[in-house]
């Protein structure tokens, strides 16, 4: 299906069943009927939204199709619940298939099994796909390791530093295949398996809300996406897609039925090399760290990394700001977490968020209860 058959198959299915997906619809004026270019400004539902969305209409924010009955249902950092429905299985089983894994292979998997989703997800994939899974989940190395050892396990999923450690412990395993990605200099790891113990490595690539959507080729090593996923590369302050091969945030489209993602921002800034691989497909994925999140408030853009310096600026230690609109007028509500000394006074504190900010704020007010380090920009004018 081509990336516009895709947003017009997704809001003709789900734009009566789907309230989330609804919503958004109807805030571009979209009908039943209108134009495909209509599609293109159907606006982005965040990752960064999600906990918003969904403490509004809990648990799941209106995103579950009428009648879903998830398999299953985890929670990730932020409280954000994410269901496990039977394309997602699916689709990794087919990734993994492609990847060698299949009848014949016991498959140690690394990941946890409870409240996060990738150990059950990965179950039951690999389970679809013809393996023996052995669900060794967080338990201790040593455990692991005469767990592998005791079945045969030849192939194992997870992260690559974990496989790593469960070879220094055991360099007898006879694990020679795995797909092991989803950490930053993974690279070097999936080399070094491969040189010293013979382990050929995919890398993969997924979020909760979509599970695995890509894996790399044994090729090149590319990341490439699975043909279910549209992909857009937008610009995360225009929301415009940037030229190809340009970084941005990535945006993906996907139907798993009973959870459609219509333009989901995963808020991974990315790059997507236009390029022929060696393996013929077209598309290769680069992963280069998240996108900086900023909100547009007063008519003026402001980053995470202008509020960070205002924290530096008064010696607190995390921030939160609450951008709300009333009578057509943008709100902004600054929340402060102290750091070891006493903050500055109000008039102090107002200066120094417009100095970094370049911005006044409606109220600034100290709270002990906000996460360390954390900079959390909250916009509550939509939905
Ligand atoms: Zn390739």
């Amino acid at each position: 299906m081509s990336g516009g058959a895709l947003l017009r198959h997704l809001v003709d299915t789900y734009a009566g069943s789907v309230p989330e997906i609804a919503s958004r619809l109807a805030a571009t004026g979209w009908a039943r009927g209108s134009a495909d270019d209509a599609l293109g400004r159907v606006p982005v539902l965040r990752k960064s939204e999600l906990a918003r969305v969904q403490a509004a209409h809990p648990p799941w924010g209106g995103m579950l199709g009428d009648g879903c009955v998830p398999v299953a249902a985890f929670m990730s950092s932020g409280g954000i619940v994410e269901p496990l429905v039977p394309r997602m299985v699916e689709r990794l089983a087919e990734l993994l298939r492609a990847a060698g894994f299949g009848p014949g292979h016991t498959v140690l998997n690394g990941f946890g099994y409870h409240v996060t989703p990738a150990g059950l997800l990965f179950h039951e994939a690999l389970a679809h796909a013809g393996c023996t899974v052995l669900p060794g989940g967080g338990q201790n190395t040593a455990i692991l390791v005469d767990y592998a050892q005791a079945l045969g396990a030849n192939a194992f999923v997870g992260i690559a530093s974990h496989l790593k450690i469960l070879f220094e412990q055991q360099p007898a395993l006879s694990i020679r295949l795995a797909m092991a990605g989803a950490e930053p200099h993974g690279d070097s790891i999936r080399a070094a398996l491969l040189q010293q113990h013979g382990v050929r490595s995919v890398d993969m690539y997924g979020f909760a809300e979509a599970g695995v959507i890509a894996a790399s080729c044994a090729e090149a090593g590319a990341l490439h996406f699975h043909a279910d996923a549209l992909t857009e590369v937008l610009d995360p302050e225009t929301d415009l897609g940037v030229p190809a091969g340009g970084e941005g945030e990535l945006v993906v489209s996907l139907d798993n039925p009973g959870f459609p993602l219509l333009r989901f921002g995963t808020g991974d800034r990315v790059r997507i090399d236009p390029a022929r691989c060696a393996c013929g497909r077209s598309g290769s994925l680069q992963v280069l760290g998240r996108v900086d999140p900023s909100v547009r408030v007063k008519g003026m853009l402001l980053h995470a990394s202008q509020l960070r310096r205002f924290v530096a600026a008064v010696g607190g230690a995390a921030v939160r700001i609450e951008v709300t609109r009333h009578d057509d007028r943008d709100g902004l509500a600054v929340t402060l977490r102290p750091g070891s000394a006493p903050l500055p006074g109000a008039l102090a504190l107002e200066a120094a968020f417009r100095e970094a900010c370049r911005l006044r704020a409606d109220s600034i007010e100290a709270d002990l209860a906000l996460t360390a380090d954390s900079c959390v920009i909250d916009d509550r004018r939509r939905g």
